[in-house]
């Protein structure tokens, strides 16, 4: 190519000039901007990425969170640092605690970074859809590991026929709402009780005795959940998670929505296979379902560049650069929230050990299942 038509800016610096480290940095959002899987099924690479991190990350957290109950049962003071990250299983907990906030004006000490969580998840919702689900949810990333695995075995997952699928799909809802009406119809002081109850206080032990010694029927439960998710695609996630199904809600006013620019769409339906909560994007011009998660897959399976973008207002949003959004926005809550002290629990070293040693007494029974 002569010089007079080559694309060389007029800086004179053109893409092989650039520094090492930007080539490098460049090759890694194009790799991370690519697929994985087979065509029809593919998964963008960028979630992948993401969601593994934030899965080993709640590995080590399960760790250390291990680790501390042990030095508390031991009765070794002062014990190690206690990670506040595990209150992401205390959904409720947390969304007690933010009824709570808003009827006293102050976060709860007991299990702050509960309610924190529930608030970034709330603020993620209506920024960029349910993103928690497909970006950082461990349990969505177990899921889908699950149903590759059942693709991976039969060739397919297996689809409820649509008179089963709509009723099943409404479960959540039915479970969301009987969560959110049993928490506003506690009232203020019987809901600040609950919170400081002893119950409460060590209900993050709980949560991990009930995984670490299950009982047979929450065996059963559990068993049921990860064999069906290897033949129905989603089964906790698109059938009975009353989070998600908050969180869809929420995401009905986001200002982020999949929309397919119908004159460059070809028709392949690449998208429709794609999504994982199994939309009918190559029939839409925009998605506005709250089941769509905001994980980009489809458009990251669209072979047209153009026909489908996930667009903030008329902005259209780049999937690395969404993805990057995700991770950032969620990372900066939980700084500004460390920063703050909102997230670390006040219950001292003390009274942590004198409650874990005593864990298994009827003191420690759920408040509403006790005798008077
Ligand atoms: S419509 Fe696209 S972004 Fe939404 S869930 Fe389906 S694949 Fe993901
Ligand atoms: S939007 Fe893209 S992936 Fe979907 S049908 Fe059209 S061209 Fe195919």
């Amino acid at each position: 190519m002569c010089k007079a038509t080559s694309p060389i800016p007029i800086s004179g610096r053109g893409v092989d000039a650039a520094p090492p480290s930007v080539n490098v940095a460049r090759s890694l959002v194009e790799w991370l901007g690519g697929r994985y899987g087979k065509r029809g099924a593919r998964t963008f690479r960028a979630r992948i990425a993401v969601q593994s991190l934030f899965a080993l990350t709640c590995v080590a957290l399960g760790l250390q969170f291990a680790h501390w109950v042990g030095a508390a049962r031991e009765g070794t003071l002062p014990l190690p640092a206690r990670p506040a990250g595990v209150e992401a299983f205390l959904p409720i907990s947390g969304l007690m605690g933010l009824l709570d906030w808003i009827y006293r004006g102050s976060l709860n000490v007991v299990h702050p970074a509960a309610t924190v969580l529930v608030l970034i998840a709330i603020a993620l919702a209506l920024l960029m859809r349910k993103s928690l689900c497909s970006w950082i949810c461990p349990i969505g990333f177990l899921s889908e590991l699950l149903a590759r695995l059942g693709r991976a075995a039969f060739g397919r997952n297996f689809k409820p026929t649509k008179w089963l699928d709509v009723p099943l799909r409404g479960l959540k809802y039915l479970l969301m709402g009987f969560f959110l009406l049993s928490i506003a119809a506690m009232g203020r002081d019987a809901l600040t009780a609950f919170l400081t109850s002893p119950y409460n206080k060590v209900a993050d032990v709980k949560m991990g005795l009930f995984f670490t010694q299950m009982s047979p029927v929450g065996l059963g439960i559990v068993g049921v959940l990860v064999v069906g998710s290897v033949f129905i695609q989603g089964l906790w996630c698109r059938y009975l998670c009353p989070y998600g199904a908050l969180l869809g809600l929420f995401s009905w006013a986001s200002p982020s929505r999949i929309r397919r620019d119908a004159t460059r769409c070809v028709d392949c339906g690449l998208c429709d296979k794609a999504c994982p909560s199994r939309l009918p994007v190559a029939s839409k011009l925009r998605i506005s379902s709250p089941d769509c998660s905001g994980c980009m897959d489809c458009v990251a399976v669209c072979p047209v560049k153009g026909a489908l973008a996930m667009k903030v207002g008329r902005h259209a949003v780049s999937p690395v650069a969404y993805a990057a959004a995700v991770v950032v926005l969620f990372l900066a809550s939980y700084v500004g929230a460390r920063a703050s002290g909102a997230w670390q629990s006040r219950i001292s070293d003390r009274e942590y050990v004198e409650r874990i040693q005593h864990i298994q007494s009827n003191e420690y029974g759920h408040p509403g299942m006790q005798n008077p």
